[in-house]
């Protein structure tokens, strides 16, 4: 006979977070994990100096409002991977020699982290889809790990398709389209428009699969989506891998709700950088939706012969523009650009933002009309929150599925026409000229068309307003899983009862 039940009722629920070390996955992961401590759950957030100071004010501020959250940094072992201290994220400035170290240096933390666990005594982890060895370590201590997914459930879905059907297999050129099988809608592609490692195996393949078999193994999947975007797609990647899943987003908007937390996002040191707020002024002193925000994320640096194309297409587009430029490398010189903006500042027509931008900040602005956008999931997910049409100009990663999701499926953007999918930061061959950037910019921006995906993008900003809100789909998602993790601890702490004599 076992020993007599027991409740652990008064207990929060412990959960740890482990994010990737590049500016993308960590905002999405942080703002869960912030998500998590507004509903009551203990949570201890683990990372490395660097990528801590991306996000540690936000938690200071959660913390001053009475949430259960932290920081737990370890120290990133940089000299031991011959890294200079301080190098150990991902995003545009680090140097292609370095991502191998990095990537060398954060596989040593493992068992530190692994470590971490069991000490801190976690009753779950959410780590980033890049720590597949995390599934093991939930195991080992008989805890649920969840994976967080970035990108849309369309992409997972995607690359689930061609995996298993290899639709790009007999086809006749690179630029042939073929039909992704077995989903929801007709999406076409090329084969150049797929990632290199879907095309034929590559190291990342390899990656990718133990990145699909720790998913399977682990309790569920985390997506920052929701069900009113789309649904359908996260029915059919639940049913096509077998797998739990739970979509809580917008998460941004649930949890940056004041200007400060918004402020900062993605870049600590913003807060105190744009104090002078030029661009703010700038922006209140044009019309309702007139402005386009051309931003690529954070991490791609465009070539020269891209930037020339970009700047003359937004300068003969008449419409006023902010433009988000990586600033240059050392020694790297654009006289092009620095005329450039003098002559748009002088017409009052553009406004060029170095470096970081507010995105959230701006994308509040009522004098936005439209985004130009790589189609990284953090951009699309805020531009629809801010009830924006985006032209679409996919670079790396899962950006071309999400670009489908965007143009044919919700038909709330226009494709630029980009043709080639690349490795990050590497820019291949393909310039989008002037009339293809001008071509997307005046539909965007038309009255006939664009009109129609304002429209219906509206709608969409309406419906993430309502899932993050007392009986919304992802409010009812979040209550469900934080019940659920409570009651699997309360069974492990039966189990553990039960075989103590
Ligand atoms: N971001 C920002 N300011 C910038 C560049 C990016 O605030 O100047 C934020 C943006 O709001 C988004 C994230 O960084 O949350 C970029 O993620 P996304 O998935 O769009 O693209 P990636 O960086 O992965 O290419």
């Amino acid at each position: 006979m076992g020993s007599p039940q027991v409740e652990v009722e008064d207990d929060k629920l412990k959960v740890i977070f482990v994010p990737f070390l590049s500016t993308s996955h960590i905002i999405p992961i942080v703002d869960i994990g912030r998500l998590f401590a507004m509903h009551d759950v203990d949570v201890t957030i683990i990372t490395t100096p660097v990528a801590a100071s991306i996000f540690q004010n936000s938690i200071d501020r959660d913390a001053a409002r009475g949430h259960s959250i932290r920081t737990h940094i370890i120290k990133f072992p940089a000299s031991q991977v011959g890294l200079p201290e301080g190098v150990e994220t991902f995003n545009a400035d680090t140097p292609p020699g370095m991502i191998a170290k990095i990537a060398q240096g954060l596989s040593m933390l493992e068992e530190e982290m692994e470590q971490l666990f069991e000490d801190l005594e976690a009753d779950c982890i959410v780590t980033d889809m890049f720590y597949p060895w995390t599934a093991d370590a939930a195991a080992k201590l008989g805890i649920p790990r969840l994976i967080f997914l970035g990108g849309s459930y369309l992409a997972h879905s995607a690359q689930h398709s061609v995996k298993n059907y290899m639709p790009h297999k007999d086809i006749g050129s690179d630029t042939e389209k073929f039909n992704l099988p077995g989903l929801p809608h007709k999406l076409e592609m090329t084969l150049l428009q797929l990632p290199d490692w879907l095309r034929a195996p590559t190291g990342y393949t390899y990656l990718m699969e133990m990145i699909r078999d720790s998913e399977k193994k682990s309790y569920g999947s985390l997506f920052d989506s929701f069900y009113e975007l789309e649904g359908t797609y996260q029915e059919h990647y639940k049913k096509a891998t077998g797998t739990k899943s739970w979509s809580i987003g917008p998460v941004s908007l649930w949890v940056n709700q004041d200007a400060s937390d918004k402020a900062g996002r993605g870049n600590g040191k913003a807060e105190q950088e744009d104090k002078g707020q030029g661009w703010l002024e700038w922006l209140n002193s044009k019309p309702d939706n007139s402005v386009l925000y051309v931003s690529f994320g954070s991490m791609s640096k465009f070539p020269s012969s891209q930037l020339v194309e970009i700047a003359q297409a937004l300068e003969e587009s008449g419409h006023d523009f902010i433009w988000v430029i990586k600033k240059k490398d050392e020694g790297e010189e654009d006289s092009f650009l620095e005329e450039f903006e003098k002559r748009v500042a002088a017409s009052n027509k553009g406004y060029l933002i170095w470096g970081w931008a507010p995105q959230l900040l701006i994308l509040e602005n009522k004098a936005i009309g439209g985004l130009v956008t790589h189609c990284g999931w953090n951009t699309i997910i805020e531009s629809v929150n801010a009830g924006f049409p985006m032209a679409t100009w996919p670079l790396f990663a899962e950006q071309f599925f999400n670009e489908k999701l965007v143009t044919d499926v919700l038909k709330i953007g226009v494709a630029v026409g980009a043709k080639e999918w690349r490795n990050w930061n590497d820019f291949g061959k393909e310039v989008i000229k002037k009339e293809e950037i001008g071509k997307a910019i005046a539909l965007l921006m038309s009255n006939g068309e664009g009109a129609d995906m304002r429209k219906r993008v509206r709608a969409l900003s309406d419906a993430a307003k309502r899932a993050v809100q007392v009986g919304g789909s992802s409010q009812a998602n979040m209550l469900e899983l934080v019940q659920e993790l409570k009651e699997l601890r309360l069974q492990r702490f039966n189990r553990k009862v039960t075989v103590i004599p």
